[in-house]
């Protein structure tokens, strides 16, 4: 499924006042190692209208399919994120005084229909940790015989134990890692 297909439309021609949407989507992201996970979204918008000025304001939970850094192991992991942008629509308008305060967009008069997605998504991916654990204290696995550390002692010799292993872990490289 592609990502160009999937959006987050709020019809801004039928806001009156105020307005609440949730969409529910499952979409890729890119991963800070360069592959993607599989990410389902839940987003609360509000749009609050005073004439042609929308005030946005999205919660958005989402679940992501992680790897944990340390042990490889699968699990979810939850993100939150909230964002708020005006959308200003069919005037030359200019951008607020204080152009840090939020973001502010400008639609053309004719469109009704404004894509909260591309946001939402991008809010999602700085969200990524860079190296996510499926726990702080996560044992990671053993460097000798791969086992699961979380599970248990596998009985190889650990650091500052036998020290062939310590070499050959220094040799491969591998010592430093966490
Ligand atoms: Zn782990
Ligand atoms: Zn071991």
């Amino acid at each position: 499924m592609s990502d160009d297909a999937i959006v987050m439309e709020l019809d801004l021609s039928r806001v009156e006042d105020r307005a609440v949407e949730t969409f529910e989507r499952t979409f890729d992201l890119p991963t800070p190692e360069g592959g993607t996970t599989s990410c389902h979204a839940l987003a609360t918008v509000e749009v609050t209208r005073s004439g042609a000025r929308y005030d946005i304001r999205a919660r958005v939970k989402g679940t992501v399919h992680a790897e944990c850094h340390r042990c490889a192991g699968e699990f979810d992991l939850p993100l939150e994120v909230e964002l708020a942008l005006i959308v200003e629509r069919g005037r030359n308008a200019a951008p607020p005084e204080d152009p840090d305060e939020e973001d502010f967009v400008v639609v053309p008069a004719g469109d009704e229909r404004y894509d909260i997605f591309p946001r939402v998504r991008e809010a999602l991916i700085l969200e990524l940790p860079i190296k996510v654990l499926c726990r702080e204290d996560c044992k990671g696995v053993c460097q000798t015989c791969g086992a699961d550390l979380n599970e248990g002692e596998c009985g190889c010799p650990r650091e500052g134990g036998d020290p062939r292993w310590s070499a050959l872990r220094k040799l491969t490289g591998r010592g430093g890692k966490p």
